[in-house]
């Protein structure tokens, strides 16, 4: 191995920097160069491509966002773009590709995978934790202290309005963001998507709740967190609905693109620098279509199809607690 290419794909997470100078910094120790693709698999098209060593990765990993930039690519799914991809990175005797993303981008990296004879190795940068075989994705521990940031900021003067507040958090089509912020601010009510396939929440059984919780607590605010996509017009047509049909004084608030940006959390800076390492050493190792993943304390390869074909579960048992330890209006406490 002498040349290996890196890209970040997809939506930008905390910790792609700090992922990007790793894989820089483990393939110089190695002896390997490294030229980075900018505008994630756009780059690859486009012959975009940079070198990239020490110097160039000096102080990145304090900040967020990414320096080699990066884009969603819908012309890549073609068959003619994957063999362009590859033509580029033969051209400049690429022998191995790290994709940094999530796993939109690691079946962009399986689909370069059938066209290109090289290593692929992806790294999982994206705020969601949507992806199967690594406990926690870059990105995400960051996603969760701001959405919690937010919603203790949210909670001082929800109380002292004694308000309803719907606080609309990302995650695509998952509720790791959603569960965790709500669980560390103490919220009062959580709708996830994975909730929500269960048994979605009528309007009529949310007002019913809010009521009974002002009722026990007798003022007071309610914060509730809201992962998007979950309510037909999001948080602000909830909060009208909730004031306009049932007379409950209520604020939307979202968080939106915030959840990407300021400084990475330590956790994320960590497992991206322990993850981006790894990734150069399964490329040594010859492994090829794997994801480089932590799981249970241990850095592991995880086949790419697994991280999309399988699904990552929210924790059993953080939904338990929170439904039966948080919630104030269990049936007992009704007495
Ligand atoms: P996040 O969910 O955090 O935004 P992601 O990596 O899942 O990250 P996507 O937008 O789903 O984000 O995917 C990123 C890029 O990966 C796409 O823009 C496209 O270039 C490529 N990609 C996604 N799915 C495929 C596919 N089925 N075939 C080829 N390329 C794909």
């Amino acid at each position: 191995i002498k040349r290996i290419g890196v890209l970040t794909s997809g939506g930008d997470a905390p910790g792609m920097n700090a992922a990007l100078r790793a894989v820089v910094l483990a393939a110089e120790h190695y002896g390997i160069e490294t030229i980075a693709f900018r505008h994630g698999y756009q780059g690859l098209l486009d012959n975009d491509a940079v070198p990239m060593q020490a110097k160039d990765v000096l102080h990145i990993l304090q900040y967020s966002g990414t320096i080699i930039k990066s884009a969603r690519c819908r012309r890549f799914k073609e068959v003619e773009a994957a063999q362009l991809a590859a033509k580029n990175l033969d051209s400049l005797n690429i022998d191995a590709l790290i994709v940094i993303g999530g796993d939109g981008s690691f079946r962009g990296a399986d689909h370069l995978a059938n066209h290109w004879q090289g290593q692929i190795i992806g790294v999982p940068g994206t705020i969601d934790n949507d992806v199967y075989g690594t406990d926690q994705t870059i990105g995400y521990a960051t996603a969760v202290a701001i959405a919690m940031d937010a919603l203790d900021k949210i909670r001082d003067t929800a109380d002292a309005m004694d308000r309803v507040f719907i606080v609309e958090v990302m995650g695509r089509d998952a509720g790791f963001i959603g569960l965790c912020s709500a669980m560390s601010s103490g919220a009062e009510r959580m709708i996830l998507p994975e909730l929500q396939k269960e048994k979605a929440l009528t309007i009529s059984a949310l007002v019913k709740h809010i009521k009974r919780v002002q009722e026990i607590r007798g003022e007071g605010s309610y914060v509730m967190v809201l992962s998007e996509h979950q309510w037909p017009g999001g948080a602000v047509a909830l909060s009208e609905q909730l004031e306009a049909e049932y007379h409950l004084p209520c604020r939307p608030c979202l968080l939106g693109h915030i959840q990407r940006g300021g400084p990475p959390a330590p956790a994320d800076r960590i497992l991206a620098s322990e993850l981006g390492v790894h990734a150069v050493e399964l490329i040594l190792a010859g492994a090829h279509r794997v994801m480089a993943a932590k799981s249970q304390n241990a850095c592991v390869a995880v086949p790419l199809r697994e991280t999309w074909e399988k699904k990552h579960p929210l924790d059993e048992n953080l939904l338990r607690i929170q439904h039966e330890i948080f919630n104030p209006v269990k049936k007992k406490q009704q007495r």
